[in-house]
């Protein structure tokens, strides 16, 4: 998904946001598991607070296992909910059901005694484009949803989807736009696909790219296009440009092609498993 931020779209996703917000019990909020800060835009605490808050390190299954669980205590340590997610797949979405229940008991309770018995727990999805927003509603709702409201020739309203008789589920994300001040949070949303690609130069990208991975996953490089990566990045781009047969009027290495096709292996887990932030890295 492809979409660039002006002020004007920023104005009307908050107001949007602001408006949902207050219909809501829960914000279930998704982040990339390989950049779970990164992925984040803080405003949604101001948004969502008085709310109960639900994480989802979703793509977890494109991240280090034992760093998704390192941020999973990062998060609970700060209060949330947190659940480890592969919306593509189904992991994890089984145990969501209960996990909203159970972040949601301080609102039940308040419920309970004021009287007021099974009214279901409203809750919304948010997060910055290409985190696995629909993805993620579709496999939590699957087939089994029954959508209330949307009756022809009427103005469409909101829809919640009826997950059970406890929960039922704002059926339309609420976007949150990337945010990033500094280069490296601009870089690493580039990385997984929030932010387009052409603000910054693939190759510009790739040798980011190609230097965490020297520094933080040495052999994965060697051991992916089979080349010598103890150069510097720019010399590992060029290798993996021969070892690819990236090449331009025919003998000459295209970098730029190198360059697209790495990010793409990066983006679609082809590279392995990869955390590319840790938590020891903030506060
Ligand atoms: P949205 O912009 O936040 O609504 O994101 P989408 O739901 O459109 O998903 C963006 C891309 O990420 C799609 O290609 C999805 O197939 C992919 N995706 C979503 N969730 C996961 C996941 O848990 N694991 C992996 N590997 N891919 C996912």
């Amino acid at each position: 998904m492809h979409f660039q931020w002006y002020p004007g779209h920023m104005t009307k996703a908050k107001r949007m946001m602001q408006e949902n917000i207050k219909l809501i019990d829960l914000v279930i909020e998704l982040v990339d598991a390989r950049v779970p800060m990164s992925s984040r835009n803080p405003e949604i605490d101001e948004l969502g607070k008085n709310k109960a808050r639900l994480i989802l390190l979703n793509k977890s299954d494109l991240a280090e296992d034992r760093w998704n669980d390192a941020w999973a205590e990062y998060f609970k340590a700060k209060g949330f909910s947190v659940v480890k997610v592969n919306s593509k797949k189904g992991g994890g979405i089984k145990s969501i059901q209960g996990v909203i229940q159970e972040a949601c008991k301080e609102k039940i309770e308040r419920d309970r005694k004021r009287g007021i018995l099974n009214r279901p727990v409203r809750a919304m999805v948010v997060g910055i484009p290409n985190v696995g927003k629909s993805t993620f509603i579709n496999a939590l709702a699957g087939k089994a949803c029954t959508k209330t409201g949307n009756k022809p020739g009427v103005t469409k309203g909101k829809q919640w989807i009826r997950l059970n008789k406890n929960v039922e589920l704002l059926d339309t994300p609420g976007i949150l736009w990337p945010k990033f001040e500094d280069q490296t949070v601009g870089l690493r949303l580039a990385f997984i696909g929030s932010i387009k690609d052409e603000i910054l130069q693939k190759e510009e990208l790739a040798l980011d790219m190609i230097g965490f991975l020297q520094k933080n996953y040495a052999g994965v490089l060697a051991e992916k296009y089979g080349i010598d990566e103890s150069g510097d990045a720019f010399t590992c781009l060029k290798n993996i440009a021969e070892s690819r047969h990236c090449l331009v009027r025919g003998n000459e290495l295209d970098t730029d092609k190198a360059a697209m096709l790495f990010i793409d292996d990066f983006r679609n887990g082809r590279l392995g498993k990869l955390t590319l932030e840790f938590p020891q890295d903030y506060d």
